[in-house]
């Protein structure tokens, strides 16, 4: 017989580690923008599993490649080569406009690889001393769990506890061009680690001219314009990469918007697969990815055929389903109309963001449970969303959504608002 949700929820409880506090819901099916869950109540879904499902749930070419491979060859380690790892290497750095692509897994594996990268750099191109690299990073990011990363986060609820602490790193405030100048000034930088758009600290939204600012000063003391678009990229900001700013490339980047910036060292993850499989890759020319050598990194995982055909798949969905610029029409369209309701209401103070990253902040302290309980309510009226940070609702939906669909779940999150 079939459970219900509670029966789920509770097994979670008595046998997972406790390192997550999900919304009360429990889902068993997801198609395009659509989730399903056990009792068969339909939702809109507004977090895309933080921006990986910008294809949409399930999306059918995605599967499909996905299936096809899983019966033909899954894995076989890079001790040997593939028939499908090099086509994929072709076809990203094609898509991406770089020399070369190193496969990983998992966000936090590439930006592992990013930084392990941008110090052998220093030490073998810039004749940074031994053990003396720092890479500057930027206040409130985030760029995964791993004990290196979570050693530059100053989110003492991702640190305290976990040290001692990896060394190596400068944190200089977001959004910043000034103090980024002023610490390229030190000696020994590698690079400069920073999201286009700070996602988990809320959908903090710089400047329009932040990264090309931040590249060009990058290029001018020598160090490395490292971008973690992890969550940013890929369509969801309403350009194929945030570091394009305003560019609604889709793929088919010219280069002429005056807020392209090109990074030295691409990070992607999430929606690489469409959500279907955990893929990511770091990207750079020669001149920096050749300092990797045989022995010297990898993954079992990485660069596994399946892993190559998804994403592939998914990022033939991006260029051929227009994902960015329909990312970019709604977000627009999303901002308007919750700007006119702000007008109406003192429950929301702003909403920002850039394409389908949209955040509102909710008038509460962080430590406040407003935001928690808009989130029940907004599921009760068929609509998933989460807060980030306490007081903050993230809205980032499929980018395959229409103007329709967008429509109710903008009702939706109005009528849930008024509430309150
Ligand atoms: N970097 C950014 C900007 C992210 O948003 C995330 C995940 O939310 C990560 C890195 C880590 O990715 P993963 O959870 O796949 O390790």
């Amino acid at each position: 017989t079939k459970k219900g949700s509670q029966h789920y929820i509770d097994l979670e409880d008595a046998h997972g580690a406790h390192n997550y506090h999900p919304l009360p819901v429990v889902l068993e099916r997801g198609d395009g923008v659509y989730v399903w869950d056990v009792e068969g109540k339909r939702y809109y879904d507004f977090l895309s599993a933080y921006s990986a499902v910008n294809q949409g749930h399930c999306h059918p070419s995605i599967v499909n490649a996905m299936s096809q491979q899983a019966q033909t060859l899954t894995l076989t380690s890079r001790a040997f080569h593939n028939d499908k790892l090099g086509v994929y290497e072709k076809y990203m750095t094609e898509y991406f406009g770089f020399d070369k692509v190193l496969p990983m897994n998992t966000g936090a594996e590439a930006v592992e690889t990013a930084i392990k990268i941008a110090r052998k750099w220093a030490y073998e191109k810039k004749g940074v001393a031994e053990h003396e690299a720092k890479i500057i990073v930027a206040e409130n990011n985030f760029h995964g769990r791993t004990t290196t990363i979570i050693s530059f986060s100053n989110d003492e609820v991702a640190r305290k506890n976990f040290g001692p602490y990896t060394p190596g790193f400068i944190k200089i405030p977001y959004d910043d061009t000034a103090a980024l100048e002023k610490a390229l000034q030190e000696d020994n930088v590698a690079g400069f680690l920073v999201e286009p758009i700070q996602g988990e600290a809320g959908v903090y939204t710089p400047d329009d001219d932040y990264m090309r600012a931040s590249q060009e000063l990058c290029e001018k003391y020598n160090a490395l314009f490292i971008a973690d678009e992890i969550q940013t990229g890929i369509a969801r900001t309403g350009a194929l990469l945030a570091v394009c700013g305003k560019c609604d490339c889709a793929g088919h980047c010219e280069k002429q918007q005056a807020t392209y910036a090109q990074p030295d060292v691409l990070i992607l993850g999430k929606a690489l697969s469409g959500g279907a499989y955990p893929v990511s890759a770091v990207l750079a020319n020669n001149e920096i990815m050749n300092v990797i050598k045989p022995g010297q990194h990898g993954s079992t995982f990485g660069g596994n055929p399946v892993a190559a055909v998804v994403g592939m798949a998914a990022l033939d969905v991006v260029k051929d389903e227009k994902l960015a610029q329909n990312a970019r029409e709604l977000g627009n369209y999303f901002r308007a109309r919750i700007n006119e309701y702000i007008e109406t209401t003192d429950t929301v103070t702003l909403v920002r963001g850039r394409g389908l990253l949209n955040a509102i902040v909710i008038n509460d302290t962080e430590e406040g449970d407003t935001a928690w309980n808009i989130c029940l309510k907004l599921r009760d009226n068929g609509l998933l969303a989460k807060p980030t940070h306490g007081n903050i609702i993230r809205f980032a939906p499929p980018l395959v959504m229409t103007k329709e669909q967008l429509d109710a779940c903008i009702d939706i999150i109005i009528k849930t608002l008024k509430s309150f």
